[in-house]
């Protein structure tokens, strides 16, 4: 098989990746997505005939993984499924529409409309950035003053396109939350402990090894399969009382800072998906 892993930085992962693809006998071109012109026609860039996407860049990946796909490649995780998980509103929508169970959520486009439904529903809520990640400006709203100053933050600056609130019900959480790894079918997990509400290992959460019970596991995969991700990361929320919910889906599978607590080969699992033709 001949791969292009498309890249913004060689990180650990990238390294990892790459081994395992040429322990397959794959055939691996690093390509960084910044160097990227395509032409929009069906011309193929190369002779690849599958790519392996790992932009950081929710804008190129989502619109190079669109092209390659027009130019006949298969491309993992496809553009659907990085539109749709790069974008929380829009996950959030296509996990409704298969009935996976998640946070309430809602999303307004107007600072007046968006509090007068969050004084509806009641406090504390959360709001985030519908792109972003690394826990990055994720809001806990307590009360009425920092649901005003959150928002007039959000409507006030920015462009039209900033102009758009996701707000979640806040789940509170046993001091952690949960991820699984679905590569194909869920292969394993993590649970991110903090003392912070914020549970992003990015954001100092402590990884410890979690044995995926058959229930998380077949709500990880109902989450993939909303979104059609081939290889993802999916983050539940645990309530206290011992419901579950799907947080967010993540397109960019990232494991650097948890490899040996996850306890399964991930960047194996993944050249393997890759590499067996799966998902085209
Ligand atoms: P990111 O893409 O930045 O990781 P997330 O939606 O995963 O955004 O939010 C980051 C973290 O914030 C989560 O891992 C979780 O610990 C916490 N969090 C996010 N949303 C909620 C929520 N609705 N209730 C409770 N905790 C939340
Ligand atoms: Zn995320
Ligand atoms: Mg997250």
């Amino acid at each position: 098989r001949k791969v292009d892993l498309v890249y913004t930085r060689i990180r650990t992962e990238e390294k990892l990746l790459l081994e395992a693809l040429r322990r397959r006998d794959c055939a691996v071109n690093l390509v960084q997505d910044s160097g990227m012109v395509l032409s929009m026609d069906r011309q193929r860039v190369n002779e690849a005939d599958t790519v392996l996407m790992r932009s950081m860049s929710f804008t190129r990946a989502r619109y190079l993984a669109t092209f390659l796909e027009m130019k006949g490649l298969r491309v993992l995780n496809s553009a659907r499924t990085i539109s749709l998980c790069g974008d929380k509103a829009l996950t959030s929508a296509a996990l409704a529409a298969k009935g996976v169970p998640m946070p309430w959520a809602f999303v307004a486009f107007d600072e007046d409309a968006c509090l007068d439904a969050i004084e509806a529903r009641g406090y504390p809520v959360v709001t985030k950035p519908v792109l972003g990640s690394w826990g990055r400006m994720v809001a806990r709203l307590d009360s009425r003053s920092a649901a005003e100053g959150v928002l007039s933050t959000r409507f006030g600056s920015g462009g039209a396109q900033d102009h758009v609130a996701l707000v979640q019900e806040y789940v509170d959480k046993p001091g952690y939350d949960l991820r699984v790894y679905v590569i194909g079918r869920a292969v394993g997990g993590l649970r991110r402990r903090s003392e912070h509400w914020i549970t992003n290992t990015a954001r100092g959460a402590v990884p410890e090894r979690y044995e995926v019970s058959g229930v998380h596991a077949k709500l990880a995969e109902a989450a993939a399969d909303a979104v059609g991700g081939d290889m993802v990361a999916v983050d539940l929320l645990e309530t206290r009382g011992g419901d579950i919910y799907v947080n967010e889906i993540n397109h960019c599978v990232e494991f650097a800072r948890s490899i040996d607590e996850t306890g399964v080969p991930l960047p194996d699992l993944i050249a393997e998906y890759v590499a067996s033709g799966a998902g085209a």
